[in-house]
């Protein structure tokens, strides 16, 4: 079911009530294509549960559209519009049990729509096998780990095979591991029903390794919509550009003058039709080669050994960041005594941005971020 959101706004009044009316999601328009799965990532406060329940219909639009496929669903209550639901709090009742618990949305339908029993309880085992908790069916809630509760959860909002699946932060509650193991659950679940999904994080791990397409979202407004490598490869502007990626991005005060860029006095790299003025330059942690020639010092920290790699964390005088961390490959040795190390940049991996508007400016021949 491909679902389309167009121009929506949602407006609240100020919970404090003298203060200014709070614009929750502001002219948010997307295109979810059947099938697929969306990860919706923002920091908290920025849109994403209302944007979620605008689609589900637990919320009310101020303006905007909302199609499921050609239907115009915007004025149906969320009980006609076919979505299944499942939140961080699992919001299980915890006097019924496995089965009870995803029977029941099935019992609650009426007329016509309500399946016969034998049916029922057929769809409650598919569900409960899908998600793999077919053998705990007679268990209560409080009988069952954090991950066995949320999969209970996901079998209740597919029991009634929704149009929609919509997820919001539904592994924020789990330890680490099973927040991991959990997210492939849920990747897996939604290829072998091919669900129409869309899953909200505010962790960009969990959105990059989850998601066909992620919307960055800040302040109620879409920054970019795009494959995951696609939109850390090719960021729009700067808050992009720091929001994807760990270690984050590093971010440096600099001028572009005569087709070069300089940060500090130095000249670092080439900025081939770029008009001179001043800009912040990022550089993705990866994005730095050690050459006792290169252009760019920095003021060594410290060597951080991590196996696979090595990580470099030095300072700048025109950082942005308190340090500046480079991820070079373990192979590649510095003496932690060295006192200034010497960097050549991959161009790939630098971004440049206009200081005021903090949108990125194209460099001539660049296609993003690949090497
Ligand atoms: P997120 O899920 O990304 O953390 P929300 O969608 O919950 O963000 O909230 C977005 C903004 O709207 C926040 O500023 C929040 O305080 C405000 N908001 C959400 N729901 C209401 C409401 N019912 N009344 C007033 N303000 C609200
Ligand atoms: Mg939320």
């Amino acid at each position: 079911m491909k679902v389309v959101l167009q121009n929506l706004t949602k407006r609240f009044p100020n919970r404090n009530k003298k203060g200014a009316d709070v614009i929750a999601v502001n002219n948010f328009s997307l295109e979810i294509p059947d099938g697929k799965l969306i990860g919706l990532l923002g920091s908290s406060g920025c849109g994403k549960s209302t944007c979620l329940n605008l689609i589900s219909g637990l919320e009310k639009p101020t303006a905007g559209k909302i199609f499921f496929g050609d239907d115009d669903v915007t004025d149906l209550p969320p009980e006609n519009r076919g979505v299944g639901l499942v939140f961080q709090n699992y919001a299980l009742y915890p006097h019924l049990t496995v089965r009870q618990n995803i029977l029941f949305p099935l019992q609650n339908l009426k007329g016509a729509d309500r399946p016969s029993k034998p049916e029922m309880e057929k769809r409650a085992l598919e569900a409960a096998k899908l998600v793999q908790i077919d053998s705990l069916m007679d268990r209560r809630p409080n009988e069952l780990s954090g991950g066995q509760q949320q999969r209970v959860a996901i079998a209740r909002a597919l029991v009634k095979m929704p149009r929609v699946l919509l997820l919001d932060e539904p592994l924020s509650n789990l330890d680490a591991r099973l927040r991991l193991q959990t997210r492939e659950e849920i990747r897996r679940i939604q290829r072998e029903t091919g669900i129409t999904t869309v899953f909200v994080t505010h962790d960009q791990d969990e959105a990059m390794s989850i998601s066909d397409l992620i919307v960055i979202m800040n302040a109620g407004v879409i920054n970019q919509v795009g494959k995951p490598q696609d939109v850390y490869d090719d960021p729009a502007n700067l808050f992009v550009a720091k929001f994807l990626g760990t270690p984050g991005i590093n971010l440096f005060r600099g001028k572009v003058l005569n087709e070069q860029l300089l940060i500090g006095g130095e000249s670092v790299m080439p900025a081939k039709g770029i008009k001179d003025g001043p800009v912040i330059a990022g550089i993705r942690p990866e994005g730095f080669v050690l050459n006792p020639q290169g252009a760019f010092s920095c003021t060594l920290d410290r060597v951080e050994v991590m196996g696979r790699d090595t990580s470099i964390v030095s300072h700048h005088s025109e950082s942005l960041n308190d340090t500046i961390r480079s991820i070079i490959p373990a192979e590649n040795t510095v003496d932690p005594d060295v006192g200034t190390v010497h960097f050549d940049l991959k161009p790939a991996k630098v971004f440049l941005f206009d200081p005021e508007s903090e949108v990125r400016i194209p460099v001539a021949g660049s296609l993003g971020g690949r090497e």
